[in-house]
């Protein structure tokens, strides 16, 4: 595959480019298990629904999730095409790239820093994205030193963090909202997953778990919060199946939950810079607001 393109800034550095990805947004969290996966394979498939071009780079190298998520086979390679980079694999409408396509056995057990950041470019820059609205990352869980390099070699417009009510959750959580600071990463917001139950039968809402532990947190951290997703047994079953409960049923609780959510990551995005949190907007056509990248660092501030 191709590495990314890239042309030089006036101060030496190497400018990395995306060409026609307007938004690249990592997902995160504290740890395993809070649904980061199958919420990154939904909100994709909610952005999606409301007309946006997405695409998702399962990033969790040794644990990828997402193509069993999404019904695309696993250890089916993608084929590279006339410019020498790789085609995606293409699920309900969402590109997708995941080390499941290359193997579908386990992985090396342990991979590095710089490898991790090799498969990163590899799977970000040298996949053939076409335009996108938005380019999703799922990021491994936990917030170590593979996630630092990751978050680092990944120009990212912002970082979405997901995690479940629990106050242990929640806790870890924060640390993955520093980590995103110091790098000075924009956080989109919080996502809560598994935030309620809802009864299958009386469609009654029970808070498993407390109530309303994201939407504090975010408040606290003066983030935004993005919404929550109830816990839904249905959810494991259509993961499992690889039709995403988002396609399965959209106009249950958690298909809304992910359309509530969706919009309000469009409005988060939309916001001015002054306002602290706003993105750009890479008006690709025009080529106007194209931000300036550098390998292995975070966007550049203006
Ligand atoms: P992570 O990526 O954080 O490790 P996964 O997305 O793999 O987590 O999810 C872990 C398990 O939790 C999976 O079996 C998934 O189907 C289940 N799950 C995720 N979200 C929900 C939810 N809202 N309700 C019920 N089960 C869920």
């Amino acid at each position: 595959m191709a590495s990314s393109e890239s042309t030089s800034t006036e101060d030496g550095a190497a400018e990395e480019m995306l060409p026609g990805i307007r938004h690249v947004i990592a997902v995160a969290s504290g740890k395993g298990g809070v649904g980061k996966s199958t919420v990154s394979a939904n909100l994709a498939l909610a952005l999606t629904a409301k007309g946006a071009r997405v695409g998702v780079v399962d990033a969790d190298i040794q644990g990828p999730s997402i193509p069993t998520m999404m019904g695309v086979p696993r250890g089916v390679p993608p084929e590279i095409e006339e410019d020498g980079r790789a085609g995606p694999a293409v699920s309900h409408g969402v590109k997708l790239m995941s080390m499941a396509l290359l193997a579908d056995d386990d992985t090396p057990a342990i991979l590095r820093g710089p490898m991790v950041t090799q498969y990163m470019q590899m799977f970000i820059g040298g996949v053939n994205w076409g335009e996108l609205d938005y380019l999703l990352i799922d990021l491994p869980p936990g917030t170590g030193d593979v996630q630092l390099t990751l978050a680092q070699s990944i120009p990212l417009s912002g970082a979405i963090v997901v995690s479940t009510p629990q106050d242990v959750s929640l806790n870890i959580a924060r640390r993955g909202l520093r980590m995103f600071e110091q790098l000075r990463v924009p956080v989109l917001g919080v996502i809560e997953n598994m935030s309620s139950f809802v009864c299958p039968h009386c469609q009654e809402r029970t808070d498993v778990f407390g109530s309303g532990g994201g939407a504090r947190m975010a408040d606290q951290l003066s983030v935004p919060f993005l919404g929550g997703i109830p816990l839904d047994a249905a959810v494991v079953e259509a993961g499992d199946a690889g039709l995403p409960l988002v396609v399965k049923v959209p106009e249950g609780p958690v298909g809304k939950a992910y359309e509530d959510i969706a919009g309000n990551l469009t409005e988060v995005l939309a916001r001015p810079r002054e306002e602290g949190l706003g993105s750009f907007v890479w008006d690709w056509e025009a080529d106007e607001g194209r931000p300036p990248w550098r390998p292995g660092a975070v966007r550049i501030e203006d």
